[in-house]
């Protein structure tokens, strides 16, 4: 008898162990990795640097291209943690333009352009911080060239994941005409994340969990792309 009991547990533990197996393989198989393709090369902008800060936060001082290479960085650190390949535009503090050049702007976006295509990278985000004359203003927003209809379904993708996970959303997603977005045919998207004109924004967008929670965001619109992509 009690030996029949001790052989019933040993199976039943036995078959547990199986199913929780089973479940296991199935969670970290299933996300995100049932992607289209086991790697994808995702290349992330961090806008502007060097001598160009970008925007500058009115309450805090907070620098818009400090704040735009943590953001990417964080984005990084995700898509890197579930696979991906990452190319990154700019990883330092430093601007992309050359020294010697006479139009900064221009030779850093020339720069910029060349990282992107010679990337082959399938999808792009840029990662930006607003600024406006009123205050009051706030919210993130993903823009997309006209046209372009991966950046649109990347766009709204993002937008949707950000709205759900509990950012501030300005509006749905745009479209806009910017030298990033304009120079790849890829799907590619510019992501201001806020307004740092706006005291609570600014202040929200340099805190480091609010920067993860966000990232987190970016990346699972992303993974919802690819799997409407596939
Ligand atoms: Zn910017």
């Amino acid at each position: 008898m009690f030996l029949t009991i001790k052989k019933s547990v040993i199976v039943a533990v036995l078959l547990c162990l199986i199913l929780m197996s089973g479940v296991f393989i199935m969670f970290f198989s299933v996300k995100p990795t049932s992607s289209p393709k086991l790697i994808h090369t995702i290349v992330i902008d961090a806008g502007h640097g060097g001598i160009d800060g970008g925007c500058v936060g009115r309450r805090y001082g907070a620098v818009e291209s400090e704040l735009n290479l943590a953001y990417s960085q964080e984005l990084k650190d995700i898509c890197e943690k579930f696979g991906f390949k990452v190319v990154m535009t700019r990883e330092t503090a430093e601007g992309l333009y050359s020294p010697f050049a006479k139009n900064k702007k221009k030779s850093e976006m020339q720069k910029r352009e060349k990282i992107i295509n010679e990337s082959k990278g399938d999808l792009l985000i840029s990662i930006h911080m607003n600024s406006v004359n009123i205050s009051t203003v706030k919210g993130a927003q993903v823009f997309y060239k006209k046209g372009n209809e991966e950046g649109k379904k990347l766009a709204n993708k993002i937008t949707d994941s950000l709205a759900k996970g509990g950012n501030e959303i300005k509006n749905s997603a745009v479209v806009g005409d910017y030298y990033v977005l304009n120079c790849t045919e890829k799907a590619a998207v510019l992501v201001e994340c806020g307004y740092l004109s706006n005291a609570d924004e600014e202040y929200k967008l340099m805190q480091k969990d609010y920067r993860k929670t966000f990232c987190e965001n970016v990346f699972l619109g992303i993974i919802n792309f690819l799997e409407i992509s596939k």
